[in-house]
């Protein structure tokens, strides 16, 4: 293309080639940002809504890219699934939540958890339980300190396989979790067979639980499945005193949003460690 009036003539002008385009361009920065440092993660607490104390964090990665600035990872975390490059970048997720809370836990800042997410093509890839466990080798983590964030849709891939690898995962010791909990499309009877830990209610439950009965009506009914199956229920993206108020109610046994805690730095999350007791 030739250039006229200071505006560069494109022959790809639809806004899906800009699109693809812009893929393509970000795929070779995700590429390179690993070497280059790019990623850093977030912790959100988890906070224990009967004691009111800090039981852990979530792991949450962003990307800083120098040029384009900070990338959410809604956006690069399907493209680095499509690219395999999930893989290289959930070890480093692993590796770097795992050694983090070990050297808080060393700190004397109690005994936290870590959650870390796994995306679908991360967990179904032959290496990782390997990668987990040179994790926790690497970072010294006791591995009942690691949870593992799973989604339904992620375990209905391979039910069978998915089982499998959490029987081997829970045998090490590492607690796994259903994260988006009641999203999915899957029936219910398979939960029985399922050997997790806990269920993370996801957020459109959450968000209008104050003012919906059905929310509230479906909120509790999944507290007290988990409480039936011995599993811990965690409420995600709470973000008012009723939320919090109906969910103590309701015996759910950790919170985590935006009223509670946003998500931090590890230097911010050092100075957070207090005990919670406002609520
Ligand atoms: P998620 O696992 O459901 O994580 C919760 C998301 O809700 C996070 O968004 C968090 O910042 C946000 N959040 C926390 N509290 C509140 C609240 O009170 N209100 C609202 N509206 N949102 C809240 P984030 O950090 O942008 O992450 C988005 C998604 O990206 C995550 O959803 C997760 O699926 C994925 N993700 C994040 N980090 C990783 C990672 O290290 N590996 C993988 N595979 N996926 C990740
Ligand atoms: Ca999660
Ligand atoms: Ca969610
Ligand atoms: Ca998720």
């Amino acid at each position: 293309a030739k250039q006229q009036g200071g505006n560069r003539i494109k022959f790809y002008s639809t806004d899906m080639n800009e699109q693809a385009l812009y893929r393509i361009e970000l795929e070779g920065y995700l590429r390179k940002a690993l070497e280059k440092n790019e990623f850093f993660l977030l912790y959100q607490p988890l906070v224990d809504l009967k004691t009111g104390t800090i039981f852990g964090s979530e792991a949450l990665i962003r990307w800083n890219h120098p040029k384009l600035g900070l990338i959410s990872p809604a956006e690069f975390i399907p493209l680095a699934e499509e690219t395999g490059l999930i893989h290289e970048i959930g070890r480093w997720v692993l590796l770097t939540a795992c050694k983090q809370t070990k050297k808080w836990q060393e700190m004397g800042l109690g005994p936290l958890v870590i959650s870390v997410n796994v995306s679908a093509t991360q967990f179904q890839q032959p290496g990782f339980l390997d990668d987990v466990k040179m994790a926790l080798t690497e970072s010294r983590l006791e591995p009942s300190y690691l949870n593992l964030e799973l989604t339904e849709s992620l375990m209905l891939r391979n039910l069978h396989y998915s089982i499998q690898l959490m029987k081997e995962l829970r045998e090490l010791g590492v607690h796994v979790s259903i994260d988006d909990f009641g999203t999915g499309y899957s029936s219910l009877s398979y939960l029985k067979n399922l050997p997790i830990n806990a269920l993370k209610i996801d957020r459109s439950f959450i968000q209008n639980l104050h003012e919906n009965e059905s929310d509230i009506a479906i909120v509790k009914a999944i507290i007290t499945m988990g409480h039936g199956l011995q599993l811990k229920v965690v409420a995600e993206g709470v973000e008012t005193e009723q939320q919090i108020r109906l969910l103590k109610e309701l015996k759910c046994h950790y919170a985590q949003g935006y009223i509670i805690y946003n998500p931090m730095s590890a230097e911010e999350f050092e100075r957070s460690i207090f005990r919670f007791n406002n609520i």
